[in-house]
């Protein structure tokens, strides 16, 4: 519990770094430019220098009421979602992948746990931010940071080698997010093959969207995420992820259409929607694959 609990706070400092790295990005700078990094942090709309009690994760922005306290402009959502989506990946990531790999419940403490369960827990959790600080600065932008895809792809690396040297130290299927389903679906027994094959997939399927839309869909920076992504999810985790992102973009897309909100012309980001699919692949992955096989009783 206390573990937990210290993980939660952490994660909530994490995510307020993050924050400060969205709204300080320009799609004209470096993501991490020190010069832009640095400095103490101001309201975006009056300059007010923010004092430490209005820098406090979450909290600051509840007793706030979501407003700066110097102009009273509506302050956004982003701030305290990015914390709260950060804290909970620090609480409940490693033990979800404690479960997954097959270690004990205290592995992320424990001394005598191996190098290669820290270094796909630091990998997965490295990847969930980087695709959560990707879905911001989308929704901002309308452009993913080419050097944010080139870390996915550094980190689908790492993941792809740990998996593939230490698979026989993991749980049976359990490299894979979708466990034992992925033996039906995957290209080969080699792990190297199957997130290969994955990289492929992505890249190659939002470049032919991209292609076949001549750009008004999908932009080049959707094709690299889901390559870089491809990589490091694997195949058929990455397939499922996919799928699960163009349900989720029609269902919301749909929806702000028919609200009169948006018109099938209006540009809309779809990194957040890849980003969504992602995550459920990876948290719930295995169950979305059982329903799905229990709809034909299987
Ligand atoms: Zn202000």
């Amino acid at each position: 519990m206390i573990t937990t609990a210290l993980l939660f706070l952490f994660g909530l400092a994490i995510g307020s770094f993050l924050n400060v790295v969205v709204f300080r990005y320009t799609p004209e700078k470096k993501v991490f430019d020190g010069t832009r990094l640095g400095g103490r942090s101001r309201c975006p709309y009056c300059g007010h220098v923010l004092g430490v009690q209005e820098l406090v994760p979450v909290v600051s922005f509840i007793v706030q009421r979501g407003k700066c306290r110097s102009c009273g402009h509506r302050l956004s959502f982003q701030y305290p979602l990015v914390e709260l989506v950060s804290a909970s990946v620090f609480a409940f990531l490693p033990f979800f992948l404690n479960s997954l790999y097959g270690m004990s419940g205290a592995a992320f403490f424990s001394a005598e746990s191996p190098l290669w369960y820290y270094g796909l827990v630091a990998a997965w959790l490295l990847a969930i931010l980087t695709w959560v600080v990707i879905t911001a600065i989308d929704l901002r932008h309308y452009v993913i940071p080419n050097e944010l895809n080139a870390f996915l792809l550094v980190l689908g690396i790492c993941i792809t080698a740990l998996l593939s040297a230490y698979h026989g130290s993991i749980f049976p299927f359990r490299v894979s997010f979708l466990e034992n389903f992925s033996l039906l679906f995957s290209l080969s027994d080699s792990i190297v093959m199957n997130h290969v094959g994955g990289m492929l997939f992505g890249g190659l399927f939002f470049a032919l969207l991209v292609l076949l839309s001549r750009g008004r869909g999908m932009g080049f920076g959707d094709v690299k995420l889901a390559f870089a992504s491809g990589l490091v999810l694997g195949w058929p985790d990455i397939v499922l992820a996919v799928i699960l992102s163009f349900i989720a973009g029609g269902i919301f897309g749909g929806a702000l259409v028919l609200a009169g909100r948006k018109t099938m012309k209006d540009k809309i980001p779809f990194a957040p929607f890849l980003v969504f699919g992602f995550l459920l692949t990876i948290f719930f992955g295995h169950a979305i694959m059982e329903g799905y096989f229990g709809l034909f009783g299987l």
